[in-house]
Parts: C-alpha cells; sequence; structure tokens
C-alpha cells in the first residue's frame, strides 16, 4: 500500500511547497486542501452567500462541483486556479472554513484523493480528514517569517503586495482557524513537529523524507 504522508500547520509555514516536492521526491499524488476552501469560499462569495451556517449550506457546497484536476481547480466548468491567490480570497477564506457544513462538503472529495496514498496539506489532514495516515507532521514557523515568504511570493508572480497587511492577515487567519470550534489547528498527538524558520527548503524535505522512510 502506497503511503498517506499529511501535513498541517499556520498560513505561510511552507506546507504547498514541501508538501509538493517531497510528493515528487516520493512518487505521490500531491493534495492541497487550502485550494478546495479558497475555492469554495471564493464561489459562495461571488454567489452573495454569506459565511453563515445555514441548513441548506452543505448541500449548497456539494452542488458547485468543486473539482481537481492534477493542480488546477475548478468549479463547475471554470478554472478558479489563479482567481483564489489573491489577497481579497485570503481575507475571507478563514470565514468559510469556519462552517461545519462547508468543511463536511470537502471530506468525501479530499478522502477520494488517497487511493493511490499521496502527501495532502492543510488545518485538520490528521485529526480529521486522515486519522489514520501513516507519518502526521506538523509544519510551522515565526509569523514574520511566514508574512515575509507569503509577501515574496506575490511579488514573484507579478502581484502587489505590503508585508504589513500580510503580516496582520496572517495572524488573523491564524486566530480564526485555531480558535473555530470546527476541527481547528492543532498540533495533533501523533505529529512531527518542525519549525522552517531556520530551516532551507531542501532541508526540510530532507528531514520529512527520512521519516517517511525510516
Ligand atoms: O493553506 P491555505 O492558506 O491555502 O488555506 C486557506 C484557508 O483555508 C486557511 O486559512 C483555513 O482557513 C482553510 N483551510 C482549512 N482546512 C484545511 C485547509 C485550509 O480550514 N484543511
Amino acid at each position: 500500500r502506497r503511503p498517506i504522508v499529511v501535513l498541517d500547520g499556520p498560513a505561510g509555514a511552507g506546507k504547498s511547497t514541501v508538501a509538493r516536492m517531497l510528493a515528487r521526491e516520493l512518487e505521490l499524488p500531491f493534495l492541497d486542501t487550502g485550494a478546495l476552501y479558497r475555492a469554495v469560499a471564493y464561489w459562495l462569495q461571488r454567489q452573495k452567500v454569506p459565511p453563515e451556517e445555514t441548513p441548506d449550506l452543505e448541500s449548497r457546497v456539494l452542488s458547485l462541483g468543486v473539482r481537481l484536476e492534477g493542480e488546477r481547480v475548478l468549479v463547475g466548468q471554470e478554472d478558479v486556479t489563479a482567481a483564489i491567490r489573491t489577497e481579497a480570497v485570503d481575507r475571507i477564506v478563514s470565514l468559510y472554513a469556519a462552517l461545519p457544513s462547508v468543511r463536511r462538503g470537502l471530506l468525501e472529495l479530499q478522502r477520494s484523493q488517497a487511493e493511490q496514498g499521496l502527501v495532502a496539506e492543510g488545518r485538520d489532514m490528521a485529526s480529521v480528514v486522515f486519522p489514520r495516515a501513516d507519518v502526521k507532521v506538523y509544519l510551522t514557523a515565526s509569523p514574520q517569517v511566514r508574512a515575509r515568504r507569503r509577501h515574496e511570493e506575490r511579488l514573484a508572480a507579478g502581484q502587489t503586495s505590503d508585508y504589513e497587511a500580510i503580516l496582520r492577515q496572517v495572524e488573523e487567519r491564524d486566530r480564526i482557524d485555531s480558535s473555530r470550534e470546527c476541527a481547528p489547528l492543532r498540533v495533533d498527538e501523533g505529529a512531527l513537529v518542525v519549525d522552517t524558520s531556520d530551516l532551507s527548503l531542501p532541508e526540510v524535505v530532507d528531514r520529512l523524507r527520512r521519516a517517511v522512510e525510516g
């Protein structure tokens, strides 16, 4: 059986980059679950659905038809891969992700990606989505380091970016993600904690590869 490797941690800890590289090295599929929450938040906001729990919200989320095609994220026929990586979506995503109906609506889609093993990253991979994962990692770094990385990513992508604004958003998103009632961001008891503040990307990937192989 191919392994299930999960990475949880706060915004900007390097989860996507690390998980993607690790997946490539281990020849496993890669799953970025934040992209699914971003796609749902982006679309519900566009439909003027406020971030509030309602009886029909879970079926609404299921009917959006959020799909993954390799690294692309689709909602119905529309490719939202670029549209979900903006500061506007950063600002609202945690509000929608805190709703139990939104989380339930995305659960099966996430689990269905693991048939050939995978490297998945998010906030509740170890606690909720893949509690029986073979390797659980909690990746973290100081808020300043995490905001700096996001800032540099945005600039490299040719977008405008404001470091101070990103730092405030990173802290606000951490606060909402760790204090919500439903699946809060937590260090799972079985998780290997890695602080990436003073580690290079190859060092982090190497440490995790050894954890999977060892
Ligand atoms: O990782 P990323 O920054 O793309 O995640 C965006 C947001 O989606 C997070 O701040 C969090 O609110 C939510 N999320 C979540 N559970 C996951 C992945 C992301 O609640 N597994």
